[in-house]
């Protein structure tokens, strides 16, 4: 007894420090990963901003360097300084040029100005609705748009993973409605929502949603698109190509550079084809993270490589949020070790479920309550 009550205290506090130290260790690895994330991208991306301003820096004394031994030679063109974006800017077509609608809307169209003006701004979804109406009262039921002054390069299906976030569709709409119309694209959005407790399920949520859409319309391009992710550049084109795209190159909240070389996560864009030939998303990770890497690796063995906007086209803002991250996915680098043999059994053709389908004006909901059981795997 005496000898419990004379437990040095030391020792009580040494536990609690050790204690309180690994719970809030495992909150930052299995809770809030992001955060996480976040912090260590930011670390490492201070390191490549300061090695790239030191590059920089040497172009520039070379270029003094240059300049001043050629000094009487005005004709010397060596420039350091071509940026893609100043080479897009001279191809892009005048104002006031004239497109028919019997022809095919121009690529590089005169309404695809550049820069967005984002707007963070919390706004109720009928307001977006209304001032979108008003801009064009040909947009219809359900988000469906398409172009009057010329015919459509693509049928484009934009398709959002959703689950409390009801705040951030109204952001997003504002600015993706817009900006997919100056690009003289046909649209329709469908926004899949994941019902029941079950970890939330972004990849499965969007073999559904192309499933869904592919009932509604025959769409040729699939959008696959985050709700919290607000483009900053009107000249990211949405529509598809030859190969896969990742149109979310550059995020604000990872310093506007990509995180990793493989990265395909936030938005990215493939054909019909090219996604049925994948067999679509995995739809086994449960929980953050895995699903996009899982992607890429599809889009690879099935001998696509992706392609991206160049320079500051790639630009994002993430709307800032409160939200309770969803829990990492532990299991995702096993499953991530197996893709190449899990394609073939997990993705559009194991995949059940019975969706509730609603429209607004601006939308289409698939709701659908999922659970592992929905998508079995048989051995391989
Ligand atoms: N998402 C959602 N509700 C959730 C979790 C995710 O709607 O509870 C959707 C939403 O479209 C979001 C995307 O899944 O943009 C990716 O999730 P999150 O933004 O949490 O991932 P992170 O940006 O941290 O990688
Ligand atoms: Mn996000």
């Amino acid at each position: 007894m005496t000898r419990y009550l004379r437990f040095p205290r030391r020792s009580f506090l040494g536990l609690l420090f050790l204690f309180s130290l690994s719970t809030s260790a495992l909150y930052f690895i299995y809770s809030a990963p992001g955060i996480v994330n976040e912090y260590l991208f930011m670390v490492q991306a201070r390191g490549l901003q300061i090695r790239e301003n030191v590059r920089s820096i040497g172009v520039q004394v070379l270029e003094q360097m240059v300049r001043g031994a050629y000094s009487n030679n005005t004709d010397y063109a060596y420039d350091f300084n071509v940026s893609e974006l100043h080479i897009q800017t001279t191809t892009y077509l005048p104002e006031g040029y004239t497109y028919l609608p019997s022809q095919r809307c121009p690529l590089k169209l005169p309404s695809m100005k550049g820069r967005v003006d984002v707007n963070m701004s919390e706004v109720a979804l009928s307001e977006v609705e209304r001032t979108l109406l008003l801009e064009d009262p040909s947009l219809a039921l359900g988000g469906h748009w398409k172009p009057h002054d010329c015919m459509p390069r693509w049928k484009v299906a934009i398709l959002i993973p959703f689950r409390n976030r009801h705040e951030h569709l109204p952001i997003l709409l504002r600015h993706l409605v817009p900006a997919l119309q100056r690009q003289r694209l046909q649209f329709g959005f469908y926004v899949i929502e994941q019902a029941g407790t079950e970890a939330f399920n972004r990849a499965m949520l969007f073999n559904v949603g192309f499933r869904e859409a592919m009932k509604d319309l025959d769409w040729d391009c699939m959008v696959f698109h985050d709700v919290d992710h607000i483009l900053e550049n009107d000249r990211n084109y949405y529509g598809c190509g030859e190969m896969p795209r990742h149109f979310a190159v550059k995020l604000n909240k990872y310093s506007y550079m990509l995180p990793y070389g493989e990265f395909f996560g936030g938005v990215s864009g493939l054909t019909v084809e090219q996604f049925r030939k994948i067999n679509g998303f995995p739809n086994a990770f449960w929980g953050w993270g895995g699903e996009d890497d899982d992607l890429w690796n599809r889009v690879q063995f099935a001998g696509y490589t992706v392609s991206r906007p160049s320079g500051d086209v790639g630009r994002y803002m993430s709307i800032p949020h409160h939200h309770r991250g969803e829990a990492q996915f532990l299991g995702r680098y096993t499953l991530l070790r197996q893709s190449k043999k899990r394609q073939e059994v997990d993705g559009l053709n194991n995949l059940n479920y019975s969706p509730r389908i609603s429209r607004t004006a601006l939308y289409t909901n698939i709701t659908v309550h999922l659970t592992k059981e929905l998508a079995p795997v048989a051995d391989y």
